[in-house]
């Protein structure tokens, strides 16, 4: 039997690259669900390829638009357009795995859906988790879902953990997340109020969304994911290290009691973690060319630079901090990112965008998705006035 997968955030890099691993392997998968925000052409032609049961957009305009070109196209794909739409098909009982695969909290909701319906769920929305906590992972617990890593990080970290998972605190000293460094590893740090988004969103390995992109130039994307490995491998904060590593070869590494350390290596390539969280425990071909040793240049590693990387330390604050500490952040984030984006404040702000609202904002106790949503809305709320005073 064919698995049936949803993907959220279908025409995005990370959704792409999913259709693109999953086109290789038709006789065992096929796509049930697409979703996207606003780009109706690419969806369609999606549809015409894939031949989903359903496609969801983000908003009623673009859903019709869709709807009226797929019956043009003679397409029978049904678009779907509801609140809850992302929830219907991230949690659908025909379902068998969820690439979750939208940027930012928004995808949030549609994870802890397929998380309650105990599917197997593909997670590169890392912003989801590090909103989501404790609740997501407690989620996933109690639902039996299985949660794969897709973040090309955690996906090194999953594959050299042994699998027993109950073995790693007795065995598991600490985690070594690889970092690129991103496009300013080595510009002076006096200049970064200049960068424009163009500057910033030219990743010198990968080609990614543009969010995740200016992460990566601020390395919010590492805090982010300091944050992600504490909750994905129960791991104490203290014992998750940064080395930056600017080739990109090795993508992490766990040291164990005994100082002996596994690395992940592969050429960067995303379509590697998504293939490896698909079929996962089993291998499938990705697409992606394999390593060549002989032609590899050196493997550097560099300690991040704190002047030049305020962000990074974010992470291990905000862990030590209160419960719901870590969606301030990253709410802070994306709306710093955002205007960042939009020409509204300068690269240099948006760190100073997160360390105000981290200030301004004290999260209550949380017992449900909806008082993360709310904190996350009320976090918005100030950074945006924060991000307001610093306006381009
Ligand atoms: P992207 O911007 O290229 O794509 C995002 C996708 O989500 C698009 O399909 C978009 O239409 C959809 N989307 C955006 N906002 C939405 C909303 N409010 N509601 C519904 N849909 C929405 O981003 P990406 O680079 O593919 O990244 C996706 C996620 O994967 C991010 O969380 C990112 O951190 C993570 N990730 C990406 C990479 C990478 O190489 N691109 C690597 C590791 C992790
Ligand atoms: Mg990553």
């Amino acid at each position: 039997m064919k698995q049936k997968i949803t993907v959220l955030g279908s025409t995005g890099s990370i959704g792409t690259n999913t259709l693109d691993v999953l086109a290789r392997h038709r006789d065992r998968y096929e796509v049930f669900a697409l979703s996207a925000a606003t780009q109706v052409d690419l969806m369609l032609h999606q549809c015409a390829e894939f031949r989903p049961v359903y496609a969801v957009m983000a908003s009623a305009a673009h859903a019709r638009e869709l709807a009226d070109k797929l019956r043009d196209n003679g397409i029978g794909t049904e678009v779907l357009q509801a609140d809850d739409a992302l929830q219907q098909i991230a949690s659908h009982p025909e379902v068998d795995a969820v690439m979750a695969a939208i940027v930012g909290a928004a995808g949030l909701a549609p994870c802890m859906a397929a998380a309650r319906a105990g599917k197997r769920l593909l997670l590169a929305n890392k912003e989801a988790l590090v909103v989501g906590g404790a609740l997501f992972m407690d989620t996933v617990r109690r639902h039996g879902a299985t949660l794969l890593p897709i973040d090309s990080e955690h996906s090194a970290i999953f594959q050299c953990l042994p699998e027993d998972r109950t073995s790693w605190p007795q065995r598991v000293d600490s985690l070594l997340l690889t970092a690129s460094g991103g496009p300013f590893r080595q510009r002076d740090p006096s200049t970064l109020s200049q960068i424009t988004p163009e500057q910033a969103c030219a990743h010198p390995n990968f080609s990614m969304g543009r969010k995740i992109s200016v992460d990566s130039a601020t390395m919010m994307n590492k805090a982010l994911e300091v944050i992600e490995a504490r909750w994905l491998f129960d791991m104490a904060p203290d014992r998750i290290q940064v080395v930056i590593h600017p080739q990109q070869i090795v993508h992490s590494m766990v040291q164990f009691k005994d100082s002996s350390v596994l690395a992940q290596l592969g050429t960067p390539d995303m379509r590697v973690p998504i293939a490896c969280g698909l079929a996962w425990p089993q291998r499938i071909a990705s697409g992606a060319a394999p390593l060549d040793f002989a032609r590899l240049a050196a493997l550097t590693f560099e300690e991040a630079d704190a002047v030049r990387f305020p962000g990074l330390h974010l992470s291990w604050q905000a862990l030590r901090a209160s419960e719901g500490t870590t969606a301030v952040l990253n709410a802070s984030n994306e709306i710093a990112v955002s205007a960042f984006l939009d020409r509204r404040l300068a690269f240099d702000r948006i760190h100073a965008v997160n360390l105000r609202t981290l200030e301004a904002v004290s999260p209550p106790t949380l017992g449900s998705l909806d008082d993360l949503l709310a904190l996350d809305a009320q976090a918005r709320a100030v950074a945006r006035e924060v991000a307001g005073q610093w306006s381009l």
